[in-house]
């Protein structure tokens, strides 16, 4: 079922993402990137990366993202994501989430015990793959889960 949702919306996803990397503040790097995360009820949420003038404390659009759907109350369902970009918004090869991203999407993945598909959108072609495999291993919620309080 998830992945007939997946399918239904990809392409709402990537236009969701497109449309993202255009709001994106990068003077810095003029790197544009915009993401879009798919949950189970069909919504879609995005982020575009979001520099600082330290560069270290730059948001990526994927973070960016994940924090705005917690903002607003999704925690869980998370069923996939697209992610895109290109110097001032270009569009070329496909780019996979860098691995702060992919650390920050696995929080958002374990709170709803989902493993997202990653679909890495370029130009010519969309690299697609699960979280786990871009993720292997991870470190979790469930690593602390003896230590932390109730969330
Ligand atoms: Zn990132």
């Amino acid at each position: 079922m998830s992945d007939a949702l997946i399918a239904e919306k990809r392409e709402d996803m990537i236009a969701a993402a497109r449309a993202a990397m255009d709001t994106a503040y990068a003077p810095y790097s003029g790197f544009h990137v915009g993401a879009a995360l798919l949950f189970d009820d069909g919504a879609i949420v995005t982020g575009a990366n979001f520099e600082n003038a330290s560069y270290g404390l730059s948001l990526c659009a994927e973070t960016v993202a994940c924090a705005s759907a917690s903002h607003s109350g999704r925690r869980t369902g998370l069923l996939a994501v697209a992610v895109l970009g290109g110097m001032g918004g270009a569009v070329e090869a496909a780019i996979s989430p860098c691995g702060r991203c992919r650390q920050v999407v696995n929080e958002l993945a374990a709170l709803g015990g989902t493993d997202p598909l990653v679909l890495c959108v370029g130009a010519d072609e969309i690299v697609e793959m699960r979280l786990s495999v871009l993720l292997p291993n991870a470190f979790g919620p469930k690593d602390l889960s003896s230590l932390r309080p109730n969330v």
